[in-house]
């Protein structure tokens, strides 16, 4: 299972939720969520069907996956980290998954969403600590400091404008008229504040 490339929408609707993957329209009341709230290929009459713990836990670890934007076989090396780690299992997956550069950049409000984050780092318009990088799933680490390239800012600003009024985390520190900021701690996960039952992808992992 590769990298869900079909609809965004489609896939909120899939998980039942906002899981904000297009952007400024997640926002807006074009969102598809705030009109169509059933499952892809789900007709209106037709009820849904129970679900089984096995569902429960799969859909969980989609989720997760869809939000990062992340390949099914990568999630399951950040899985098997995650269990190389100290602590409970569920928290350091998830904040591997936010330590990756390209969510930093959508945290930082650099882009507007994850995917256009991960464009944004492939093109290489950023550096990490000065030198060029253009590796989204990168781990960045306590300290690091990101900025757009020089001679790419012009085309990266109109973005960084958009989304100034996008609330910051308070573990980034950014220079919004420098074009930088950095990673001053790696958050915990009440600070990542994302809906995910991370003990169910522990389970979907352990059958
Ligand atoms: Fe999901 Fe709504 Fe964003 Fe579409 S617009 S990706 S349904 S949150």
């Amino acid at each position: 299972m590769g990298r869900d490339t079909g609809g965004k929408c489609k896939q909120c609707r899939r998980e039942g939720e906002k899981l904000f993957l297009k952007g400024d329209r997640c926002y807006s009341r074009s969102c598809a969520m705030s009109s169509r709230s059933r499952p892809p290929g789900e007709g209106p009459k037709k009820r849904r069907p129970r679900r089984s713990q096995y569902l429960l836990h799969l859909r969980e670890k989609q989720k997760a996956r869809r939000i990062y934007g992340v390949r099914e076989k990568q999630f399951r090396n950040y899985m098997a980290e995650a269990k190389r780690r100290k602590g409970v299992t569920g928290e350091a997956l998830l904040i591997l998954l936010e330590r990756r550069f390209d969510n930093l950049v959508y945290r930082a409000g650099f882009a507007s969403s994850r995917q256009q984050a991960r464009q944004m780092v492939v093109h290489g318009h950023l550096e990490v600590n000065g030198r060029a990088s253009n590796v989204p799933s990168r781990l960045l680490k306590d300290g690091d400091v990101v900025s757009i390239k020089e001679g790419r800012r012009s085309r990266v600003k109109v973005i960084i404008e958009a989304n100034q009024g996008r609330e910051v985390p308070t573990w980034l520190e950014k220079n919004a008229d420098a074009m930088k900021f950095q990673l001053v701690s790696t958050p915990n996960v009440e600070q990542i504040g994302l809906s995910i039952a991370t003990n169910l992808i522990v389970e979907f992992y352990s059958r």
